[in-house]
């Protein structure tokens, strides 16, 4: 996802900020995108359980099933196949190391119950 800490850098206005601020700034926007990852696992629209990696690539500006941002030419994109269902999502990179712990917290929880 671009997001606004990004599109800062790329515009070379990180000077004024000090580092604690940008360091909570990242921090907070990753904690939407882990939120709304945890939400779309709760109601199916992410797998809870392993999926199978066909590859890597970069994004051609087409939807990430995690964040629901767009996956850009200059972005990692994961492809994997969900053993559940045998349907294919697509994940920016970041997007799915943040699903990767999400789904093993979710697995751990259950498995508690
Ligand atoms: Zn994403």
């Amino acid at each position: 996802m671009a997001t606004p800490e990004r599109a800062i850098v790329q515009r070379g206005e990180w000077s004024d900020l000090k580092d604690g601020n940008l360091s909570l700034a990242a921090r907070m926007s990753d904690d939407v995108v882990r939120l709304l990852i945890r939400q779309r696992i709760n109601d199916g629209r992410l797998p809870r359980h392993r999926v199978i990696e066909v590859g890597y690539g970069s994004g051609v500006g087409r939807e990430c099933d995690a964040c629901g941002g767009p996956i850009e030419p200059d972005q990692r994109i994961t492809v994997r196949i969900c053993t559940e269902d045998w349907r294919t999502i697509r994940l920016h990179d970041d997007c799915f190391q943040i699903w990767d712990v999400e789904r093993s917290l979710v697995e751990r929880d259950a498995g508690a119950w």
